[in-house]
């Protein structure tokens, strides 16, 4: 992308409304615009980045063998109405009618319309288990929207339901998505704990969050600090296989929000140089709920003695574009954001420090050709601008390599590659370069 014919309506002030890093450098770069308290349009740079995150939360929920469909944004009031939960969500539900009086509302989560589909065919237990997700538009009315995409109304959130005949077997698909999310977070290049956590409204016994430490995060938390370093599974994990044994490693260790803190264990259980106390994003959380839906709703499968018995469900929630947030937080300095490559809008900026020069003109449209045509995303400035605010748009969109194209260099056959994460430099031929890109 030609930077001149791109849209990135970068701000020179920062915007006093925006009380934590990341909002406002995502207002800063150009990435989003609010449009009402707690609802914002995605602009091109920002949507890219949304578009990644989504795309990893897909990949590794399909590894894990969930399904995707696609569930609408308005449901039937009446069908809350069979769970209980159309009186109990309050003020926090968007209600709306239509031209006909009949009553809708704005999906805050889709327990309801997914177990109403799943009882609409599954009829034995030779179906399960069955994991279905979908990653659709959220709207819940909050109290306090702030932080940005921190906190919206309407926000992007992938949200899986599993199906399964008993406990025993809905464990096992807790545990599916419970490596899911260990494996989903550590690709986008974040530390994410689970902790043990409240059930909240959803109900059931069984729950964890998935929390990424900041400063800047809403909820307390408390850990032992053994649980940050942790292996990760790789995507060689078999999630048909035992995944217990990596379940049990990372809950054994103390690891809890300030909700469901236990100070008397945590005293206990973990030494003082270790314990860690501080706040937390939520990026994710998982529930098993057991047969709070399926009793109310009569979602029923007829097991293998021929008796109909109410399924065993869970639920599985990723904040998609609360993650963009996320990620600005653990991974920025003050010149501004630095992306893991993973979830970069572009992997290259490539920046001509003498826009209008024959040789360096020649030298950056035949680099943007031949790293384009390769697949390699980058983004060309190729505007008038002075190379210092250049190089201060490439810091703060955070880009993860800056590829300069200057004069100088090139009366030696070459161009300097910096690295964002760590400022370190390079020169190289533009040759070189393009392979480095695309070996
Ligand atoms: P919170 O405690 O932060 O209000 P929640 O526990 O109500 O969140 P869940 O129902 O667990 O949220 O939703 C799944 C995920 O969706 C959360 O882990 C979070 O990442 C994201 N999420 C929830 N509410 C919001 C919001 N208002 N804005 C952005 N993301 C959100
Ligand atoms: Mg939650």
């Amino acid at each position: 992308m030609r930077l001149s014919r791109f849209f990135l309506p970068i701000l020179k002030e920062t915007p006093s409304e925006a009380e934590i890093v990341s909002h406002r450098l995502m207002l800063r770069a150009g990435m989003m615009r609010q449009e009402a308290a707690g609802i914002y349009a995605w602009l091109p740079l920002g949507f890219r980045v949304l578009k990644k995150i989504e795309q990893i939360v897909r990949e590794e929920q399909d590894r894990a063998g969930a399904i995707e469909l696609l569930m609408p944004t308005l449901q039937l009031a009446d069908l809350w109405r069979e769970s209980g939960r159309y009186d109990a969500y309050g003020p926090e539900m968007l209600r709306i009618s239509d031209r006909h009086k009949r009553e809708l509302l704005y999906g805050p989560t889709n327990e309801e319309m997914i177990t109403e589909i799943f009882r609409s065919s599954v009829r034995s237990y030779k179906s399960l288990p069955l994991n279905l997700y979908h990653i659709q538009w959220k709207f819940r009315d909050e109290q306090r929207p702030r932080f940005g995409v921190m906190r919206g109304r309407e926000f992007l959130m992938k949200d899986a339901y599993s199906f399964d005949v008993d406990e025993a077997a809905a464990r096992l698909s807790y545990n599916k998505m419970f490596v899911a999310y260990l494996r989903t977070f550590a690709r986008m290049g974040l530390k994410a704990i689970p902790m043990r956590a409240e059930t909240g409204p959803i109900g059931g016994d069984l729950s964890h969050e998935f929390i990424v430490l900041a400063e800047t995060g809403e909820s307390g938390v408390f850990c032992d600090r053994g649980v940050l370093d942790l292996p990760v599974p790789d995507e060689s994990v078999d999630y048909d296989g035992d995944l217990t044994p990596i379940v049990k490693q990372w809950t054994s260790a103390y690891a809890a929000t300030e909700d469901v803190h236990d100070t008397a264990r945590y005293e206990r259980e973990v030494p003082a140089e270790r314990r860690v106390e501080t706040r937390g994003i939520e990026v994710g959380q998982i529930f098993y709920f057991g047969t709070k839906y399926s009793e109310s709703m009569r979602a029923m499968v007829a097991g293998a003695d021929g008796t109909e018995r109410p399924i065993h469900g869970g639920s599985y929630g990723i904040g998609v574009s609360r993650l963009v947030g996320a990620i600005i937080e653990a991974c920025h300095d003050d010149a501004g954001i630095v992306w893991p490559e993973a979830v970069a809008p572009y992997r290259v900026a490539l920046l001509n420090l003498k826009q209008g020069a024959s040789e360096t003109d020649a030298a950056c449209e035949s680099l943007y050709r031949d790293l384009t045509a390769k697949g390699v995303e980058v983004l060309y400035d190729d505007t008038e601008q002075r190379p210092g605010a250049k190089f201060a748009t490439a810091d703060l969109i955070g880009i993860p390599w800056q590829l300069m194209v200057g004069p100088k260099g090139l009366a030696e056959g070459k161009v300097e590659l910096k690295r964002r994460a760590d400022g370190s430099r390079e020169f190289l031929s533009p040759q070189d370069a393009v392979a480095r890109f695309a070996p």
